[in-house]
C-alpha cells in the first residue's frame, strides 16, 4: 500500500523521537532508561519491518532524539528543536514515534504539526501504536486528530502502552506471565525463561506416548485417572486451581496441542477488546507471538506432528469409538462435508453417511445419503492406494529384496563366538609350536621329530585361519541380510497398509461420490519415493 509513496521517494532518512515526561518518570533511573529504551526498540522494530517490506528503498537512521523529563504540553523541548532543525535542513524526511503522545499532548499544536507542518516539509510521520502513517490513506489517519484530542484519556493509552511493552517482550521470546505449561518451571535466574520440571516432563511424555499409540482422549483420561497420575495443578502447587481434581479431555488435549513442548515460546493467543473490557478474544494463530527454540524441548517434532494428525482424524468421534482406518479422511464429493462412519454392532455392519445429509436431509433437500458399506469401501480404497504406490515403486528392486531374503542364516552372535574360538585355537597352536621349538634348541627332540610334530600343527593353524575368513564372510552376509529383513518389514507394512499413522501421513482427503466413485488425494506427489 506504500507503493505510490515509494515510487517517488527512494531514500528514507528517518528520525526516531522519544520523550519521557516528569510525571511518567519511574522512581529509579533504571526505569526511566528502560522506558526510553523501549520506545526506541518499538520504533526500530517497525523500521526493520519496513526495510524487509521495501528492499529497494534505502533507509538511513538520521538521529535518535530523547527529551527526558519534559512535559508533552509544551513544544519547547531541546531535542524537539533539533528535530525541527534537521527537517528544515532537509536532512530527514521521516519522523517516527512510539505513540502520538510522544510527539505532544497539546492537541491543537500536535494537529498542526501532523496536518500542516510535516506535509509542508514533505515529512512522513509514523506513530507505531496508533498505526498512523501520514503517507498512507488509512482510517487511522482520519482519526488521528481525535486520538490527539483525547490524549488526556490516560487509561486507554496506558493500557495500550503496557500491551505494547508485553508485545515487545514476547517478540523477543520472553515469558510475560500466565500459566506455565506442565513439565516446565520458571528459571530462578531468569524470570523470562523456562526450565524443565522433571516430574511434569515425565507425565507430558507419557501423555504423548499414549496418544501416539492410538488411545483416544477419553482413554488417556481413564488411564491417567486409574494410575493416579498427579494433576498439573497439584504439581505446580497452584492453589487457585486445587478445586479441579480430575483429569479431563480438555486438559489432555491442551497438553497434546501445546507447541511449547517443542521448545518454542508461544504467547499472545488472546487479547481484550479494550482496557475496560473483561471479555477475552481468541486470536488467529497468525497473530500469536511464536519464538522458536527458546527453551529445552520435551517432545520432538515428528512425534508432535503425528499426534496432531491423530487428533485431527479423531475429531468427529462417534459413540462407537472404534478407530476405523479411514475415519476422518472421507469427504462428500457432492457437498464437501465430511462423511461419517455409522456402525450397527447388532447387525455387525457399518455404513458411510454424508454428515450434511444426516443433519438436514429429511427436512430440506440437501445432498444424498452416500450410504455404502464401509468395509467394502475400505478394501476398495486400500487396493487403489496400493495400485497408486506400485506405479512409483521400483518393482524389481522390491522383488529382489523379498526373494533374496534367506530365512535361516546363523545369527551374528554365534558367528562371532566361532571366530573367537578359532582365534583362541590359533594362539594355543602358536604357543605349542614355540615350546616345541625350544625343545629342539635344548636338544630334547631331534630336527626330524620337530618337523614331524610341527607339520600337523601348522596344518591345523592354516585350517583355523581359513575358518576365520569363512566366518567373517558369513558375518557380512548376515549383516546384509538383517538389513534386508528390516527393509522387508517396512515393505510389508506398506503393502498391508494397516497402520493408521501411515495412512494419515499419506492421504490428504478421499472424496466419495454418490455413485460410489472414490477419488484419493495424496499428501505427497509420488508416494514412497
Ligand atoms: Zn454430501
Amino acid at each position: 500500500m506504500y507503493d505510490n509513496f515509494f515510487r517517488f521517494i527512494k531514500e528514507i532518512h528517518y528520525i526516531i523521537y522519544t520523550r519521557l515526561s516528569k510525571e511518567e518518570q519511574g522512581k529509579s533511573r533504571e526505569d526511566q532508561s528502560r522506558s526510553i529504551k523501549n520506545q526506541i526498540t518499538v520504533c526500530q522494530n517497525y523500521m526493520e519491518e519496513e526495510k524487509r517490506t521495501y528492499p529497494n528503498c534505502i533507509f538511513k537512521e538520521v538521529a535518535i532524539l530523547k527529551d527526558d523529563g519534559v512535559s508533552g504540553t509544551t513544544f519547547n523541548r531541546e531535542d524537539f528543536h533539533k528535530l525541527v532543525t534537521l527537517i528544515e535542513q532537509k536532512q530527514a524526511n521521516m519522523v517516527i514515534t512510539k505513540d502520538l503522545s510522544r510527539l505532544g499532548r497539546d492537541h491543537i499544536q500536535t494537529d498542526d504539526y501532523l496536518e500542516k507542518w510535516f506535509p509542508e516539509h514533505n515529512v512522513r510521520y509514523v506513530s507505531v501504536m496508533e498505526n498512523i502513517d501520514t503517507y498512507v490513506d488509512s482510517i487511522s489517519n482520519e482519526i488521528a486528530p481525535i486520538i490527539n484530542w483525547s490524549n488526556e484519556n490516560f487509561a486507554r493509552q496506558t493500557s495500550k502502552k503496557i500491551k505494547k511493552t508485553f508485545k515487545e517482550y514476547r517478540k523477543d521470546g520472553k515469558w510475560t506471565g500466565g500459566e506455565i505449561p506442565l513439565g516446565y518451571r520458571k528459571d530462578p535466574h531468569d524470570k523470562y525463561h523456562f526450565m524443565i520440571d522433571e516430574q511434569g516432563k515425565e507425565i507430558v511424555e507419557r501423555i504423548f506416548h499414549l496418544a501416539l499409540n492410538h488411545n483416544s482422549l477419553d482413554k488417556i483420561v481413564k488411564i491417567l485417572t486409574e494410575e493416579n497420575v498427579p494433576l498439573p495443578s497439584a504439581i505446580k502447587k497452584n492453589k487457585r486451581k486445587l478445586n479441579i481434581n480430575m483429569w479431563s479431555t480438555k486438559t489432555v488435549k491442551s497438553i497434546l496441542q501445546n507447541e511449547m513442548y517443542l521448545g518454542h515460546m508461544v504467547q499472545g493467543k488472546t487479547t481484550r477488546l479494550n482496557h475496560k473490557s473483561k471479555k477475552i478474544i481468541y486470536l488467529e494463530k497468525a497473530n500469536w507471538d511464536i519464538v522458536k527454540n527458546t527453551h529445552e524441548a520435551i517432545i520432538d517434532q515428528e512425534t508432535f506432528q503425528n499426534v496432531q494428525l491423530l487428533l485431527k482424524a479423531n475429531k468427529n468421534k462417534t459413540i462407537h469409538s472404534y478407530d476405523y482406518l479411514l475415519k476422518g479422511l472421507i469427504k462428500c464429493k457432492e457437498c464437501k462435508h465430511s462423511i461419517s462412519i455409522q456402525s450397527y454392532p447388532k447387525r455387525k455392519a457399518c455404513y458411510t453417511v454424508c454428515n450434511y445429509y444426516r443433519k438436514y436431509g429429511s427436512k430440506k433437500e440437501v445432498c444424498t445419503a452416500h450410504r455404502f458399506n464401509y468395509l467394502e469401501l475400505e478394501k476398495l480404497v486400500l487396493t487403489q492406494i496400493k495400485e497408486d504406490c506400485f506405479k512409483y515403486l521400483d518393482k524389481d528392486k522390491l522383488m529382489e529384496i523379498l526373494t533374496n531374503y534367506q530365512e535361516h542364516l546363523p545369527i551374528i552372535y554365534d558367528i562371532k563366538r566361532n571366530i573367537e574360538k578359532s582365534k583362541q585355537e590359533i594362539r594355543k597352536l602358536d604357543n605349542q609350536i614355540k615350546e616345541i621349538y625350544n625343545d629342539k634348541l635344548e636338544g630334547i627332540i631331534t630336527k626330524e621329530q620337530y618337523q614331524n610334530i610341527t607339520k600337523s600343527k601348522y596344518e591345523t593353524l592354516e585350517y583355523e585361519k581359513k575358518k576365520i575368513s569363512r566366518y567373517q564372510n558369513q558375518l557380512k552376509e548376515t549383516e546384509k541380510n538383517n538389513q534386508k529383513q528390516n527393509e522387508k518389514k517396512i515393505i510389508q507394512e506398506v503393502l498391508s497398509l494397516n497402520n493408521k499413522l501411515l495412512i494419515l501421513n499419506l492421504i490428504d482427503v478421499i472424496y466419495l461420490g454418490q455413485n460410489g466413485h472414490i477419488h484419493i488425494y495424496y499428501k505427497i506427489q509420488k508416494p514412497y519415493q
